[in-house]
């Protein structure tokens, strides 16, 4: 991808040329940090900060995810360093994650909506981490990292993913995520999907921090779209800045 310098084109200013402005919209031209590549004008790396979290998180990434600098999900291993992110392909499965879930010491969840009946036998709830916990395994959630028709498109087309079981997140939560537009405001991105397992799964402290880092994303990222550089810390940049502080 090249970072060719237009200042200010990502905003797109046309309005008469909706398919360039759609375009502009991906923000390919933005001059952005080479760490955290969010645009440099509200750069996000100064807030990152990590917490220590009992279940573990493993992204099954679609391809054209890892592209985009919207993507929430790699925010989950600036976090949580033993996030592990796989790429998936329809052809043929990544062997590193094959290994891993064979590897005894882990209960691999997938988290997918149980609105489906033909795999309804798979369901299964927080017991069934709790559980899991209680036999001295460490809960892994699996997330598909992708549009929502993606993940449908890697769940369907895994076969060695037939054999989890499925952990639905039951959350009342509507989606802040402000950068793409989502087809409900049920629909939570990968960020807060990891928050909120992590926050049913008794780790509130990686869920918070979790959640102020991706408040912060979402927040930098959008000023900058918007031009605005934000001179004052939010509440979440503050409580992260105040965290990082702590732990030097
Ligand atoms: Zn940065």
């Amino acid at each position: 991808m090249s970072d060719e310098m237009q200042p200010g084109a990502e905003k797109g200013a046309s309005i008469s040329q909706p398919p360039r402005r759609e375009f502009k919209a991906r923000g390919s031209f933005v001059e952005r940090c080479t760490d955290c590549r969010l645009p440099q004008l509200n750069c996000l790396c100064s807030y990152r900060t990590s917490a220590d979290s009992q279940a573990r998180i493993w992204l099954l990434t679609h391809p054209l995810e890892h592209y985009k600098p919207t993507n929430t999900g790699r925010l989950i291993g600036d976090v949580l360093a033993e996030t592990r992110v796989f790429t998936w392909y329809r052809t043929f499965p990544d062997e590193q994650l094959l290994a891993l879930l064979d590897q005894p010491g882990f209960a691999p969840f997938i988290i997918f909506p149980d609105d489906h009946s033909d795999y309804a036998d798979r369901i299964v709830g927080q017991d069934a981490v709790e559980d899991a916990k209680s036999a001295g395994l460490i809960p892994v959630f699996i997330i598909l990292d992708g549009t929502w028709r993606q993940a449908r498109r890697i769940f369907r087309r895994s076969s060695y993913l037939d054999r989890l079981p499925i952990l639905p997140l039951e959350t009342q939560k509507q989606t802040r995520y402000r950068l793409r537009k989502p087809a409900s405001p049920s629909h939570l991105c990968t960020a807060e999907v990891a928050a909120e397992l992590l926050r049913q799964n008794g780790d509130v402290d990686a869920a918070d921090t979790l959640d102020d880092y991706f408040d912060t994303f979402n927040a930098s990222y959008a000023a900058s779209r918007a031009h605005h550089k934000l001179e004052q810390p939010t509440a979440a940049m503050a409580r992260l800045l105040a965290r990082k502080a702590g732990r030097r």
